[in-house]
């Protein structure tokens, strides 16, 4: 490896992932790959996710959506974060579902699908507690102009959505209340004679924790990446992380006792010891909140971050015995560290690990000889 950092995929791991939860939940899978599939990248993560399974697409942005067309996938697709003014006409063409979460939007969308001559497919979105996207106040005024919509075969009402503030917390009371207004919001669309369509609302940690939020399909993110989205592994689903961040080390040398590392001189070593330099600093994705409680692995063996992250560079603390050499291999995250043990040292969590991951570091697939091991 020429590049100093790599990011190792390994794309039969997402596939294995995603065949997992087909057979756990038992309902069609939405994968999420939104945010260069979690840092995964976006097209081969796509075909990896529909060759495990997925029968849908997720992403947030319409850029993400279009690029996923331009490469040829026809599956499915929702785009949910679109602005006034976004290129609706566009997403109608390239048969993009788009959420709704405003009379706003909703008409914007409509306008566009005249102009293009084709029938729009929408998702609703209902704010059930998130206090994030999602119809509120506008909710009844939506409905009713989706039901004459609808009825006039103008527009296509495919589903009907919610997202979940604390399905990482199974027992958090919210769960139970944002499924009740998910299930008050539904049967008011029926009253109304609206069908709902397909029904979604799980993400990962509901896929794990909450099967009262299964409905009609699951939208799962950070689980086919292999990756638990609370700190403990999901105990029907033996996850395999799909990437494996490798470093090489740029220097290694002997610091005295009394030696000080990084900026603002925050750990002095009190007894003579082996760093090594590593090429990956918060420009990269290793946030400088980072403390000492961080490893990566040489050779097996852990050496903990030693000193602040700078924007390129950390430094780990090899030991005095260490054989390292500049040029060796260190993984910073994969089976073992996981990106969530990263993460708790960061004081965030994996899925910041892994988006945040930047373009300097390549992302080189690995056959499936080379995967990195089961967690
Ligand atoms: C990102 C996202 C998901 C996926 O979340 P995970 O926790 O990664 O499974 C699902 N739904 C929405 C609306 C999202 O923004």
């Amino acid at each position: 490896m020429h590049a100093p950092n790599v990011a190792y995929i390994n794309y039969q791991n997402i596939s294995d992932n995603v065949a997992q939860i087909c057979k756990v939940i038992d309902k069609p899978v939405m994968a999420v790959v939104k945010a260069d599939a979690y840092g995964h990248g976006l097209i081969k993560s796509s075909h990896a996710a529909l060759l495990g399974g997925a029968k849908w697409l997720g992403v947030a942005l319409l850029s993400e959506a279009l690029e996923i067309r331009r490469a040829g996938i026809a599956a499915p697709l929702l785009a949910w974060l679109t602005p006034p003014g976004a290129d609706f006409e566009s997403a109608i063409k390239n048969d993009i579902d788009l959420s709704i979460s405003s009379l706003q939007q909703l008409q914007e969308i409509y306008a566009a699908s005249l102009r293009v001559g084709l029938i729009a497919r929408v998702h609703l979105k209902v704010d059930t507690g998130m206090s994030r996207a999602g119809a509120l106040d506008e909710f009844p005024e939506i409905v009713s102009e989706l039901t004459r919509l609808c009825a006039a075969n103008e527009i296509e009402l495919i589903g009907t959505w919610s997202h979940l503030a604390c399905a990482d917390e199974p027992a958090h009371p919210l769960n139970a209340e944002q499924i009740k207004r998910f299930k008050s919001a539904l049967e008011y669309m029926n009253d109304e004679n609206l069908n709902p369509g397909i029904r979604h609302l799980a993400n990962s940690s509901a896929i794990i924790g909450l099967p009262d939020a299964t409905f009609d399909l699951v939208r799962a993110g950070l689980l086919i990446y292999g990756l638990s989205p609370t700190n403990v592994p999901p105990r029907n689903i033996s996850l395999k992380p799909a990437m494996e961040l490798r470093a090489r080390l740029l220097l290694v040398k002997n610091i005295p006792q009394g030696a000080t590392v990084g900026y603002g001189a925050t750990v002095e070593v009190d007894k003579e010891t082996k760093i090594g330099i590593v090429a990956f600093g918060y420009a990269d994705g290793l946030p400088r909140s980072t403390d000492g409680s961080a490893y990566f692995l040489h050779n097996d063996l852990p050496a903990h971050l030693i000193g602040r992250v700078s924007m390129d560079q950390c430094a780990i603390d090899l030991g005095i015995d260490s054989v390292a050499k500049a040029g060796d291999e260190v993984i910073i995250i994969g089976a073992k560290p996981l990106a969530n043990d990263l993460a708790k040292a960061a004081g965030t969590i994996s899925y910041e690990i892994v988006s945040g991951i930047g373009s300097r570091t390549p992302r080189i697939p690995v056959p499936p000889e080379n995967q990195v091991s089961e967690v």
